[in-house]
């Protein structure tokens, strides 16, 4: 039999659905049995909210009765990692809280922090369309990750139920519709900057 190749890239959603639709196997038979630490875990995350690119992971295909299954070659940990991050399948919310946790925050705010990392995680590797408006997703996390949660122009406090999320550089100006880009407007000022 020939072994054939194939390079490609995945986003962490379709490794996810792939994950959640059983069809990544982490463990094969001949994987070592090394385990991550804490840190390797944190710093990974970290790189993948900073857009860091990361190693291949390098998956062999197979069919088992009819279905597509990956095992897992290279990149087990970095997986494992990423299917905690979110709290997929078997990997438990509390594993996950570990690798954001730091040892003075009150659990609550350890949980929003996680939510808001987590959301970060999502809208980073979205596939990337060219899209105008933030979706509810990014809204959400444009709210949490807002100290101040004020207007930028009239200072006035928003709400959940009343604030726009704005593009910082337009979008008409080549903007793009990504949280890191995004700023709280009240509805009067987004739509008085909307008609200059
Ligand atoms: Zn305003």
């Amino acid at each position: 039999m020939e072994l054939q190749s194939d390079f490609g890239e995945r986003t962490i959603n379709e490794l996810l659905l792939m994950f959640r639709s059983r069809q990544i196997n982490l463990e094969p038979g001949f994987q070592r049995q090394s385990v991550w630490s804490q840190v390797d875990r944190r710093r990974l995350i970290q790189s993948v909210i900073s857009n860091y690119p990361i190693p291949s992971i390098f998956l062999y295909r197979r069919h088992v009765k009819g279905r597509l299954v990956y095992d897992v070659i290279d990149g087990k940990q970095r997986l494992e990692t990423l299917f905690m991050f979110v709290g997929a399948g078997r990997f438990k919310r509390d594993a996950y809280l570990l690798t954001v946790q730091g040892d003075t925050d009150s659990a609550a705010n350890r949980q929003r922090r996680a939510e808001i990392l987590r959301g970060l995680l999502y809208s980073l590797f979205e596939r990337k369309d060219a899209k105008r408006t933030f979706s509810s997703e990014q809204r959400r996390i444009i709210w949490n990750k807002d100290e101040k949660k004020i207007c930028v122009r009239c200072k006035k406090k928003l709400r959940w139920d009343d604030f726009t999320a704005d593009h910082i550089l337009a979008y008409a100006k080549g903007g793009s519709t990504e949280v890191t880009n995004a700023q709280l407007l009240c509805r009067r000022c987004n739509s008085k900057k909307g008609a200059r």
